[in-house]
């Protein structure tokens, strides 16, 4: 499974921006990437990125409702994502979390209907501030995980994202030590959970990485990507950050 830089745009972007993603194609055309790239931008620019970026990377979106379609204004399904050009969609940020009260039993529904469209779910998690002071981020993450990712989930239908609650946004992160052990404690909390299954899921980290902490945090034991908010608004930090990505070794 190749490794992943995926963009959250949030509730940011217009027309204009647009031109960001022809920018990020036309910078990834001169420099192949040693990782697949995913840029979630909200769902009114989907269809025309899809038409802008022909396939150059993958779009998603960052949140669908659980039903396929029906009486709920101003929601989006994950079959009108896939319509409208996503191959991915983002479920259980932790701002849908904290602003709209989502639990991890309503986040297991959405990423059942990703898979349901078709679509790869990039299900996230992660503690907050107070958990990880008293010392519970890894029982935290640990329920989350276990509620919020579906039986089923395998490589080719779920990404896995670990964001610390008080990493986004802040500028702060987590030291690579201790992103290096919440990602091995995931891994194996998955394996204990999935089995064979859980191999080659990928477990992205986020939270404030930019392009000048790309290249340590992608370099840890069990980060498989990255989910980068604010730094992927501007396809120049966009581009460096997917360029910290290093080429992975080949078997053998
Ligand atoms: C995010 O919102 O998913 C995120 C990681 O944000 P930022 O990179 O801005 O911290």
């Amino acid at each position: 499974m190749r490794k992943l830089v995926a963009g959250n745009w949030k509730m940011n972007g217009l027309t204009a921006s647009l031109d960001e993603l022809v920018a990020l194609k036309s910078i990834l055309s001169r420099a192949v990437p040693a990782c697949d790239v995913l840029v979630c931008p909200p769902a009114t620019l989907i269809a025309p990125a899809a038409q802008r970026v022909q396939g150059a990377f993958a779009l998603g979106g960052q949140d669908c409702h659980a039903q396929a379609k029906g009486a709920h204004t101003g929601d989006v399904s994950a079959e009108m994502l896939k319509d409208a050009g996503a191959s991915h969609v983002i479920v259980g940020h932790s701002e849908r979390r904290q602003y709209h009260g989502e639990t991890s039993a309503q986040v297991a529904l959405k990423a059942q209907a990703a898979w349901r469209a078709g679509l790869t779910a990039v299900i996230c998690i992660g503690e907050s501030l107070e958990q990880r002071k008293v010392g519970d981020a890894n029982t935290v993450c640990q329920s989350q995980l276990k509620e919020s990712v579906p039986e089923g989930a395998a490589a080719s239908n779920t990404v896995i994202a670990y964001e610390p609650v008080w990493a986004i946004g802040t500028g702060v992160t987590p030291t690579s030590a201790d992103i290096a052990d919440m990602h091995g404690h995931l891994r194996a909390c998955l394996a204990a959970r999935l089995g064979e299954a859980a191999r080659g899921i990928l477990l992205l980290y986020g939270g404030s990485v930019n392009p000048g902490n790309a290249a340590d945090i992608l370099s840890l034991p069990d980060v498989d990507g990255a989910l980068v908010g604010g730094a992927s608004l501007k396809s120049d930090d966009f581009s460096r950050i997917i360029a910290a990505m290093k080429p992975q070794a080949g078997p053998g």
